[in-house]
């Protein structure tokens, strides 16, 4: 079994409350853990199938076959054609529904959040806050995370507070979104783990802060073109994204100090002479677009230090503040 039971409880959640578990795919993981599931109503047992779908390409007319019981096991009889039918087992006939609240007050417990968590928006729950002023919150089904009001919902929910969002496992785009609204985005299933104790998930909830979630100040995504800094989303024109990743770069090797010269050359191209002082304009601009938003414009304008002898830039930062993806 390659799947493990916290990777379906994944997927059945992001399809939402309408997941339905047929007893063929449950039955790998039947056992104690499974069983926990059912007494935490995190699935919950649906009525026992009657009928079954008819055999492909089949010209019953029927809607669905019926299942009849055949000694110890089930048949679905096609009507036409006696070599189609399906022999079921006890298993095959039980299904399983998601129940999307019930995970969202287990994984609430578990992340050692007292209340009951609120669902402020159909699939997304307040689960609480934390002791460092953080407002935790869940959503599972995938059709929740990308509805347009739930920036909105949250942050009403927040009242201020900087906000952590447990999440399916997002794209480098679809993540963008929500960098860009600064929630600290955490994969659920990746931050819980199953117990044996009678808590059923443990929460790494130090995933929860995105200090110590992720060390590098400065995040720069190549494929994206997208800069965060200090956990803030920066939008940087063309020129200036080009002038960062070469001197971040540069940054994570030795020299860490880019050469006029070389800039110029990478900016502009070879056999295009410019004076060097022209250099200024593009850093200055990449200064003011770091320094935007900030609280502390000032130091963060001087993460782009001067260099005299030979006359170039320096990104001040050390090699794992900076992390270079794609
Ligand atoms: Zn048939």
């Amino acid at each position: 079994m390659t799947e493990t039971i916290l990777s379906l409880l994944a997927r059945l959640s992001e399809a939402g409350d309408d997941a339905i578990l047929p007893g063929e795919l449950a039955a790998p993981f039947f056992g104690q853990a499974f069983d926990r599931l059912l007494a935490k109503r995190i699935l919950i047992e649906q009525a026992p199938l009657s009928d079954w779908e008819v055999c492909d390409a089949c010209e019953c007319g029927l809607p669905c076959r019926p299942i009849r019981k055949a000694g110890d096991a089930f048949r679905a009889e096609c009507p036409l054609d006696r070599r189609q039918d399906v022999i079921l087992t006890d298993n095959d006939l039980r299904t399983f529904r998601m129940n999307c609240n019930s995970l969202a007050r287990e994984i609430g417990r578990a992340a050692g959040f007292s209340s009951e968590p609120s669902e402020i928006l159909d699939g997304v729950w307040h689960l609480g806050s934390t002791p460092s002023a953080r407002a935790i919150f869940l959503v599972l089904a995938r059709r929740a995370l990308l509805r347009e009001e739930l920036g909105w919902a949250v942050r009403a929910a927040a009242r201020s507070m900087p906000v952590t969002l447990l999440a399916s496992a997002l794209s480098p785009t679809e993540a963008l979104r929500f960098r860009e609204s600064e929630f600290h985005l955490v994969a659920t299933f990746e931050c819980l783990k199953l117990t044996a104790d009678g808590a059923l998930f443990a929460v790494e909830t130090s995933m929860f802060d995105p200090v110590q979630a992720c060390r590098a100040r400065l995040v720069v995504h190549r494929a994206a073109r997208s800069v965060i800094l200090d956990g803030q989303i920066k939008v940087l024109s063309a020129q200036s994204f080009d002038l960062l990743l070469i001197l971040s770069s540069a940054a994570l090797m030795s020299p860490a100090t880019v050469e006029n010269r070389q800039i110029e050359k990478k900016l502009w191209g070879e056999g295009v002479h410019r004076i060097s002082s022209e250099v200024r304009e593009p850093v200055r601009a990449l200064r003011d677009a770091l320094a935007e938003g900030s609280s502390d414009p000032k130091s963060i304008r001087r993460l782009i230090e001067n260099r005299r002898n030979p006359n170039g830039y320096r990104l001040m930062l050390l090699p794992e503040q900076i992390e270079l993806a794609l």
